[in-house]
């Protein structure tokens, strides 16, 4: 059995998941906020004579750049918020595949993981 993470350890991870957390809902916002101005940028180059010149190209990419982005740090969110369950079912620490402990420099660097370094290889 896995000897499970100090309450304060835990407690430390758990502010950090939540600080985490608020930092990427803010992200997403401001992604919204910078797709509702390509989408209304792009309706408008839709009007426009030309659809296929470069400019509108270029902001076509930028778009999907952006969605591809907001939709990583929602990602990460799900992630964070799957973590922060965790800490809620006292699981957290606790490798979901295998039941050993994350070593805690791993979750230093990654408060969100809930696999070991072994189990997170075998499935990405
Ligand atoms: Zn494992």
């Amino acid at each position: 059995m896995a000897r499970k993470l100090a309450k304060s350890t835990v407690e430390r991870f758990r502010k950090h998941l939540e600080d985490e957390r608020t930092r990427l809902e803010g992200l997403v916002e401001e992604y919204e906020r910078e797709l509702q101005v390509a989408r209304l940028t792009e309706s408008s180059s839709d009007r426009s004579p030309d659809p296929g010149n470069a400019e509108a190209s270029s902001l076509k990419l930028e778009y999907a750049k952006e969605l591809s982005i907001e939709q990583n740090t929602l990602d990460l969110i799900s992630k964070v918020d799957h973590a922060l369950a965790r800490i809620k079912t006292g699981h957290y620490g606790i490798c979901e595949n295998c039941g050993t402990a994350i070593p805690i420099e791993r979750l230093d660097v990654l408060p969100y993981s809930t696999l070991c370094v072994e189990c997170a290889a075998k499935f990405n």
